[in-house]
Order: structure tokens, then C-alpha cells, then sequence
């Protein structure tokens, strides 16, 4: 094997520390991957305080102690903990930047009770940023590549360019920016730049200057070596409409080169109906059957009735604008004349949950919610429900379609993004993973519901499906050799 590659992978979520959605997943399983095909990769995020010292064996790195990090005036210390991931064959080391001001704190971005951000994440992610290349320097460790993660990370990149060009460390070290949604960039007020201390003639169109403000994304689309996205479809959309690309479509463009899209995988180590241990009954493609008992633990769960042939459609989401949800409440009353029960398991707008409730309420025999985060009913939902649904209006990658195929759960899907990319439309005669619409609108979601449940009511056919899906192969091993030979290409440059 060629020479072992040294990657700082660098996210401000990662599973099992600090989860809001699917970024947490990707930056704990392609550490992961990398690792498992030969190369050094460790992981930085913040140590924000909920993440338990004693449940994760977090330790204090001594020679990390009381680093400082310049923001603004100031040059406030942090330190550093350390922990691991653990893979069936690899340990991956983790750092956590912590700092009780910034990170001491219940929310990863904003607060868990106002669900309202937090008014200094300039500041915390200015720190983080430059706290991450501070950290490096105390170490003496010179990684090949460093891995950002969206906007939180956006600075990084910027500040290598700048601030630390002729760093003796730092200066030959290449960075790689995944965009996981372009809808958050972190833009903040020219206040924010000077606590940058990034030049003066950076906040320009460009550089990190986008619409008056100080944009971290934008930061890291300009500043980085190459930028990757987490589709195919979605690094197209991104760039050719105003409408995905949120207002940086342009600066994408003059990048389109060095724009690639490389889709996400899941881990079967945790999303496997074989060896879950969340869910009722286990089973694989030759158990298929077992998967009933799923479906009858998930609707009594929710106190629903059983019954073996109303098709029972769940829902696991963040809920805001971007997943569609809005569709599905438009199509409640006409979806409830149908043999059919819905359980959803959501968090998020308050008003989408109150309009949800209200919902239940007229349909209690039929509908079953869940509000907040569970990751242990999100198991249970995938394994007992019979369509998963998913009406996104854009969808970076996704990570519930695939999970769902592994479940033997029929993904109905909005053809967005990664839902695009990784689901194959019914095709009648036992052909396809899913069922998909192409326009953002409530009548067509109803269609693709209802070409579904017809196709429920014929269970040889259902099963074709339900196979197909399970056969498919969205391992992180893949996606993770991609990864690797876009560092090997950044190398050779
Ligand atoms: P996004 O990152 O946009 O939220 P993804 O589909 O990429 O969407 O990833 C979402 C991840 O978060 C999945 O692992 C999903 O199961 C999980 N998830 C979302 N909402 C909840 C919830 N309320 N409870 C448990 N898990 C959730």
C-alpha cells in the first residue's frame, strides 16, 4: 500500500458526543472507513459541556492545557480532552476543544429550551476555527489534510491561507470542504469579521464577504483546496440554481472545477435489522417476515391498532421548511381517507408541531406522534413501518431512505438531491427501491403515496421491493475510497 495519508477530520458534531442531524452520523462513520483502509485520521469538534466526561472517558491531554487563541482584543485559553470511536477493527482518537464560556452549554447551536440560537456562535466558531490550527501547533502534529465540515469549520481554510501562509507547520497543509447543506452558512455582522482577526482584504465578493455580511461558508467554499458535496445531484443543484445554492450559487460556479459530489454511506454497524438491538424483533433479507413483529411493536407503541394489511408510513425529521413537511400536512385529511396509519417522530418549528397535534387529534385512531429526539423509536421506526416517507424540498444526501431500504421500509421520496441519487423509482414488474415525485407540491406527493399503496396491496410485488432494497450496498467503504483518492489527487498537486 501506498503511504499512509494523516487527516484531521473536523466537524462540530459527531456521534455519540453531540448529534442534530446526519452531519453527526458522517463525521463518526467516514473517520471510520478512512481508517479501516489504512490511513491516520483523528477528529476534532468542541467539548460543548453535555457531553459526559465519565460516560466517554474524556481525558485531559496535559500538554494541551492553556492554549491561546487570539479572537478579537482578547486571547482566552483553551484545552483540550480526548476520547475514541471504535469501529469493528479501528479506534479512531477524538480532540475536544473545550472552553466552559463557549461550550459550556446544554445546545450544540442554539437553546435546547427558546430553540433560539445562541447569540455569540460567531465567537464560539471563530474559536473553534482557530482554536483547531492552535491545537495543531502545540501537538507538532502536521496532518497532510485537514477535513472541514460545513460552515463551523468555513474559517479554517481562510485562516491557513492568511494568517498562518508561512506557519512552519501549517503552511504545506491542504484542506478539503464538504458542504452537507448550503441553507446554513453561519453570516454574521462586520463586527464579527474584526473578531476575526482574519486581513483586513478578506472581506471582499471575494472573499469572505457575501451580501454585506461575514459569511463562514462562503469563507470555506473560496479559501479551501477542493470542495465536495454529499450527491451528485445535489453538487449540480448547488451550483446551477439560485434557489439550492442559497445565494452562493455564483461563488460555486467560479469553483465548479474543484466541486465534486460523493455520496454519503451508512454504517451497518449501526443501522442493521440483523444486530439492532433497539428494535422488537430482528431479521435480515431471509427473515423478512420477522419484520411484522416490528410493525405490530411501532403501531401499539403509539397506540394504534394492528392490523397486517393497513400500510403504516412513518416519518423520522428534523422539522423545518427544508423536509417538506408542509406537503404532508396539506395532504392529511385527503392521505386519512385511505386504509392507512402515519407515525412521525419529529422535532423542530414549534408551529409545524402544533398544526401536527391538531392533526392527531382529529385522526387519533390513525396517526401516532412523537416529539423530540429519540434515537431508539427512530430504530423502531425503520423497522416497523411499511413506507418511510421523505418530501423534501431539497435533501443534500439523507440518510432515512437508506436505512430505510435496509429495513425493508419502501422509501417515498421527493427526487431531490441524494434522495434522487439513491432511490430507483417502482417500474412495475418488481423493478425499483421506491416510489418518487418530481414537484414540490402536496398533489404529487398524495400520487406517489397512493401508486405505493397499490403496489402494498400486492405483496409478491411489495416483497420484490422490499428485497431490492435491502440487497442494496450504501457501505461507507465506497464513498470512503472516494474520499481517499481526492486527498491522494490534493497531494500530488
Ligand atoms: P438532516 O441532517 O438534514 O437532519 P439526514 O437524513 O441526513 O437529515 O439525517 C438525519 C439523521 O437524524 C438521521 O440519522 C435521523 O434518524 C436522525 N433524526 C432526525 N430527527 C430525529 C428525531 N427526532 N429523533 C431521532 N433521530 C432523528
Amino acid at each position: 500500500m501506498s503511504k499512509p495519508i494523516n487527516i484531521l477530520f473536523v466537524s462540530s458534531e459527531v456521534d455519540p458526543f453531540a448529534k442534530t442531524g446526519g452531519l453527526a452520523d458522517v463525521s463518526s462513520a467516514l473517520p471510520k472507513a478512512i481508517k479501516e483502509q489504512g490511513h491516520e485520521i483523528r477528529i476534532m469538534m468542541p467539548r460543548y459541556r453535555f457531553i459526559s466526561e465519565r460516560k466517554f472517558k474524556l481525558h485531559d491531554i496535559i500538554r494541551l492545557k492553556d492554549i491561546p487563541v487570539p479572537i478579537g482584543n482578547d486571547t482566552p485559553f483553551g484545552n483540550v480532552k480526548s476520547s475514541f470511536i471504535s469501529s469493528l477493527k479501528e479506534k479512531v482518537q477524538v480532540y475536544f476543544l473545550d472552553n466552559e464560556k463557549f461550550y459550556g452549554r446544554d445546545g450544540v447551536y442554539q437553546s435546547p429550551t427558546s430553540k433560539k440560537d445562541y447569540k455569540d456562535n460567531d465567537e464560539r466558531f471563530i474559536f473553534f476555527c482557530r482554536g483547531v490550527l492552535e491545537t495543531l501547533k502545540r501537538l507538532g502534529w502536521q496532518p497532510d489534510i485537514i477535513h472541514c465540515n460545513d460552515w463551523q469549520t468555513g474559517l479554517i481554510p481562510a485562516y491557513l491561507k492568511t494568517v498562518y501562509q508561512d506557519d512552519p507547520l501549517l503552511r504545506k497543509v491542504k484542506t478539503i470542504f464538504t458542504i452537507h447543506n448550503m441553507a446554513y452558512q453561519g453570516a454574521f455582522p462586520l463586527e464579527s469579521f474584526e473578531t476575526s482577526n482574519l486581513p483586513k482584504e478578506t472581506f471582499r465578493t471575494d472573499g469572505v464577504e457575501a451580501y454585506g455580511k461575514f459569511n463562514f461558508l462562503k469563507a470555506g467554499l473560496i479559501y479551501s483546496d477542493t470542495i465536495t458535496t454529499v450527491s451528485e445531484k445535489y453538487s449540480h443543484e448547488i451550483c446551477d440554481s439560485d434557489e439550492y445554492g442559497a445565494g452562493l450559487n455564483g461563488v460555486l460556479h467560479t469553483r465548479k472545477k474543484d466541486l465534486r459530489g460523493i455520496l454519503n454511506g451508512i454504517d451497518y454497524t449501526i443501522w442493521n435489522p440483523l444486530t439492532d438491538p433497539h428494535i422488537y424483533r430482528k431479521y435480515d433479507i431471509k427473515s423478512i417476515d420477522a419484520k411484522i413483529e416490528n410493525k405490530r411493536a411501532l403501531v401499539t407503541k403509539f397506540g394504534l391498532e394492528f392490523d397486517e394489511t393497513t400500510p403504516v408510513i412513518g416519518a423520522i425529521s428534523r422539522l423545518v421548511e427544508q423536509k417538506g413537511f408542509d406537503l404532508v400536512l396539506d395532504s392529511l385529511d385527503e392521505l386519512m381517507k385511505q386504509k392507512v396509519q402515519f407515525v412521525l417522530l419529529g422535532s423542530g418549528d414549534p408551529e409545524l408541531e402544533k398544526q401536527f397535534d391538531k392533526f392527531q387529534k382529529k385522526f387519533p385512531k390513525q396517526m401516532g406522534i412523537a416529539f423530540g429526539y429519540d434515537e431508539e423509536l427512530a430504530h423502531l421506526i425503520e423497522a416497523g413501518s411499511d413506507l418511510f416517507l421523505m418530501p423534501s424540498k431539497y435533501e443534500p444526501c439523507g440518510l432515512n431512505q437508506m436505512y430505510s431500504m435496509r429495513y425493508g421500509t419502501i422509501p417515498v421520496v421527493r427526487a431531490t438531491g441524494g434522495l434522487d441519487d439513491t432511490v430507483e423509482d417502482y417500474a412495475g414488474t418488481g423493478k425499483g427501491t421506491g416510489f418518487k415525485f418530481e414537484k414540490f407540491d402536496s398533489k404529487e406527493l398524495m400520487k406517489a403515496v397512493l401508486r405505493a399503496i397499490k403496489v402494498f396491496h400486492q405483496p409478491d410485488e411489495w416483497k420484490k421491493l422490499m428485497r431490492n432494497g435491502m440487497l442494496k450496498d450504501f457501505s461507507w467503504e465506497h464513498s470512503a475510497s472516494k474520499y481517499i483518492s481526492l486527498y491522494k489527487d490534493l497531494l500530488r498537486q
